[in-house]
């Protein structure tokens, strides 16, 4: 079926509920992306068609976490090909609304407050970036909320179709950020994390790599290469050797890292332990953010043994 581009939430609501009513609403599941979508983001809607009866996928670059105008000015917009590419993976719904539809008054009053797990990592850089993203994600998770179109008693069984939404494991800290918003606030929906997906040499996919030169692409494998290194250590139950892994990337010219460490999935606290003698056990998330040339990359790998 073609994919239907709708850019209000009353289109949206009314698109949902036409194609909720035909499928006997089971289920809906929603992708927010920011546009710019690449083989990773394509993984996302392929789990959600594979899980979901109706698929939304929003396209909405969120002013409100950029830190810098000119990183929003210069961030990609390419909405046909992301069409397409949504269009090839079976999603049903393209919610492309334009920033006075999401903020009609402006900048909200009031916002998500990510807090002290959002103030680390990504956040130490990013003053107020997750505040502005959960705030979105909020806003994005309510607008998708399926049966909201429907007419009393439709749905399953009279009920409301199951929900879910999916994020990928790529950016770490706000999957798991997500995740403690969904509980600690009580949002009607299951958080779905999906594996990051790589290029065959490695690199994670990102909508920012199109800015590295031939050899910042080059450098930038030293990332991924270090975060497998951790995995291969853990999986061994050796010692992960943390310093050992940071020479390494360190000792490349054009990359300056922000942070590297192994944290626990949950609550991003670090897990010095498991870094230095002491041999692996358990489950950990080694993290990475790290500058190739003028172009800041993040990425991480769950660690299990
Ligand atoms: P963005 O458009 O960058 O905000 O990303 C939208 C969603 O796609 C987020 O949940 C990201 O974590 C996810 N995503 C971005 N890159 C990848 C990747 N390489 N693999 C899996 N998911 C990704």
């Amino acid at each position: 079926m073609p994919i239907k581009l709708v850019t209000t939430v009353a289109d949206l609501h009314a698109e949902s509920a036409r194609l909720l009513t035909g499928k006997r609403g089971t289920s809906q599941g929603l992708v927010p992306t920011m546009g710019a979508l690449h083989e990773g983001h394509a993984a996302l809607a392929r789990a959600a068609v594979g899980q979901n009866d109706v698929v939304v996928a929003s396209i909405f670059v969120n002013p409100l976490q950029f830190g810098d105008a000119t990183d929003l000015d210069r961030y990609p917009r390419t909405l046909d090909a992301d069409l397409a590419l949504l269009e090839a993976q079976g999603v049903d719904l393209a919610f492309a609304p334009a920033v006075e539809e999401v903020y009609p008054g402006g900048e909200p009053l009031v916002r998500i407050t990510s807090g002290a797990m959002g103030e680390k990592w990504e956040g130490v850089s990013r003053p107020g970036h997750f505040d502005g993203a959960l705030t979105v994600v909020a806003k994005l998770l309510h607008y998708g909320i399926p049966g909201t179109g429907l007419p009393a008693g439709e749905g399953a069984e009279g009920g409301l179709p199951a929900y879910r939404a999916y994020f990928g494991q790529k950016d770490a800290q706000q999957l798991a950020l997500v995740r403690r918003m969904v509980a600690d606030l009580n949002f009607p929906v299951d958080i779905v994390g999906v594996p990051t997906v790589r290029s065959a040499d490695g690199l994670a996919l990102s909508s920012r790599n199109r800015f590295l030169s031939d050899d910042e692409r080059e450098a930038a494998l030293v990332l991924s290469r270090a975060l497998r290194l951790l995995e291969e250590r853990a999986k061994a139950r050796e010692p992960l050797d943390l310093e050992s892994a940071l020479a390494m990337v360190e000792s490349h010219p054009l990359v300056s890292v922000d942070y590297f460490d192994v944290v626990d999935p949950g609550t991003l606290e670090p897990l010095a332990e498991n870094c230095r003698e002491t041999p692996f056990r358990g489950e950990a998330l080694a993290l990475i953010a790290a500058k190739v040339g003028p172009v800041r990359l993040i990425d991480n790998m769950p660690l299990s043994s």
